[in-house]
């Protein structure tokens, strides 16, 4: 693997900022009553495109501009990935040291992060959520089901999943309302109706769709790429007791679909590709489409936070996305396998992302085995499930040769029914 190349940069960058030059996520952001419009992280700036454009920095571009001014990235993500990498080209030649043409006017195109309002940067079609985590499956398994066998016999053999719920996806910052529902423990003899007593989060990753395919159409795992813009941390509530009582036959429903969070600032694929590693190895052969020439998996540092109600913030959880079992090319392949069509804009997250040690696992269901055990935090506070005012916050970061790509983070708190 070759050296990340070293960008000097004219602009102030903290230490240990997650924005690097060689990042460049993109966000919607909005300042006072501004339209939301597009934005790219730096440091802890946000470079304004539009504003940018208006000052004709970008007429080299071979696309139209005024997607900067859209509320949404669909219309610039559907643009196409040769422009994605002729904006990044752009900026990052903006930004080197020697270049003046943004930094004579950085007070007119750069706004602090602490001034603007971040949006949910994609309208999102569909959502999917799979379950690729091999050491999470395996402890829910032993959980739900059967401590002798764990793995369904499905899973070593494909990218299980579900469709969830995209309406109720929110942006980072957004508090979560304690959801409702039916639930019945194993010694009641019915169910009964209130708010979940098992409140969860779970620390995943998702990348975002960037190119359409049709209705009847596959992409295999050499073409996976081509069809992703880029990554978000993903937090994906789940209420425990909801989901156990419903889940049979047919997978989660109203235990997951009350809500999910994701990061504003989509890292694109090409800004991750530098931190490929190795896959995790695969003992059971997979079929012929789920292969890929070169398997591999990316390896982002995944952090979990719990600041509960008046207290501090600790870290819960240290884990990894190169963990996961089934890359995103594979899961995107296996998707499509059957011909459904995937659109810009659409969403698939990773499964909860537990790594092999107790300080990996990515929600309090293995933390805490399913409430059977408390996770002691600061000042005597202990918690099996998350209470009301409790707030959860994910952060993850790839870094090499003294770069940094980082996500940022998303956060939110739980409010009481
Ligand atoms: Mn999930």
């Amino acid at each position: 693997m070759s050296k990340i190349k070293n960008i000097p940069t004219w602009v102030s960058i903290p230490e240990q900022s997650d924005f690097s030059v060689q990042n460049l996520p993109f966000g919607i952001f909005s300042v006072g009553k501004s339209s939301p419009r597009v934005g790219i992280a730096i440091g802890n700036q946000i470079i304004d495109l539009a504003a940018v454009a208006a000052y004709g920095l970008f007429v080299n571009l071979n696309f139209n501009v005024a997607v900067f001014e859209k509320s949404t990235l669909n219309d610039f993500i559907a643009t196409g990935k040769t422009n994605w990498s002729s904006l990044r080209n752009r900026i990052q030649e903006l930004l080197n040291e020697d270049n003046y043409e943004l930094k004579s006017i950085a007070k007119e195109v750069l706004v602090p992060m602490e001034k603007a309002t971040m949006h949910l940067p994609v309208s999102i079609g569909d959502y999917t959520d799979f379950y690729s985590s091999r050491e999470h499956a395996t402890n829910v398994g032993k959980l739900f089901r059967d401590p002798e066998n764990a793995l369904m016999p499905n899973w070593e053999h494909m990218p299980v999943a579900y469709h969830g719920r995209s309406s109720s996806i929110v942006v980072s910052g957004t508090d979560i309302r304690r959801p409702s529902g039916q639930t019945k423990t194993s010694a009641a003899t019915a169910p009964s109706f209130g708010p979940t007593t098992s409140l969860d989060f779970e620390l995943e990753m998702a990348f975002i769709i960037g190119k359409s395919t049709n209705l009847g159409d596959q992409v295999s795992t050499d073409q996976a790429e081509d069809h992703i813009f880029g990554m978000v941390l993903f937090n994906d509530w789940s209420a425990r007791d909801i989901q156990k009582w419903e889940y049979v036959p047919l997978g989660p429903f109203l235990g997951k679909s009350f809500a999910s969070s994701m990061s504003p600032w989509i890292v694109t694929l090409e800004a991750l590709q530098p931190f490929k590693t190795d896959a995790v190895k695969k003992d059971t052969e997979i079929l012929p489409y789920l292969k890929c020439v070169q398997d591999f998996n990316i390896d982002i540092n995944l952090e979990a936070y719990i600041q509960p109600k008046n207290g501090e913030e600790e870290l819960i959880s240290t884990t990894n996305y190169k963990y996961l079992y089934w890359n995103y090319c594979q899961q995107l392949a296996h998707h499509t396998i059957n011909g459904c069509n995937v659109n810009i804009g659409d969403l698939l997250a990773s499964g909860t992302i537990s790594g092999p040690d107790e300080n990996s696992f990515g929600s309090l269901l293995e933390i805490t085995a399913g409430g059977k055990k408390s996770l002691s935090l600061n000042n005597n506070v202990e918690r099996k499930f998350l209470e009301d005012g409790d707030s959860i916050t994910l952060c993850g970061f790839a870094q090499k040769d003294n770069v940094r790509v980082g996500f940022g983070e998303v956060t939110a708190k739980i409010l009481p029914q």
